[in-house]
């Protein structure tokens, strides 16, 4: 997808701060972090949704569950813990179209929601 902005990550066509890569996944810093950790994982080929990451046959998924694995070792967060959340679609407010997982960490990370009404 040319105006896609997580593509343009993955081609190396606008900078970003790479913390991890294998040949089906990558990880970079938010630009606008949330927590001292805050790290995105993405399938390098244009995958929309979360659920579309099983149309790769799990190849994706495993290399992401890999990538995750060593950045949560890298960034110091085994003993502290973290969260990893995948915004899809308008109710979750997924604001990039291109299937990612936010990995949060470094401090206290609060309620999973800020509201609790179910
Ligand atoms: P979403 O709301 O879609 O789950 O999250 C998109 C995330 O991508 C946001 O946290 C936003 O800060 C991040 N983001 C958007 N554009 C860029 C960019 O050009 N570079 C980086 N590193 N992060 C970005
Ligand atoms: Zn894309």
């Amino acid at each position: 997808m040319t105006d896609c902005i997580f593509c343009k990550i993955a081609g190396g066509r606008i900078p970003a701060e790479v913390v991890w890569q294998d040949e089906h996944a990558m990880a970079f810093r938010d630009i606008q972090p949330l927590a001292p950790v805050h790290v995105l994982f993405i399938p390098k080929r244009h995958l929309e949704t979360f659920a579309e990451l099983a149309d790769g046959g799990g190849a994706v998924l495993l290399s992401l569950a890999r990538g995750i694995k060593e950045v949560v070792v890298s960034e110091g967060l085994t003993r502290t813990g973290y969260r990893i959340l995948s915004n899809n679609g308008p109710d979750a407010g997924q604001e990039v179209l291109h299937a990612h997982i936010h990995l949060l960490g470094g401090r206290d990370l609060g309620p999973m929601l800020t509201e609790t009404k179910g």
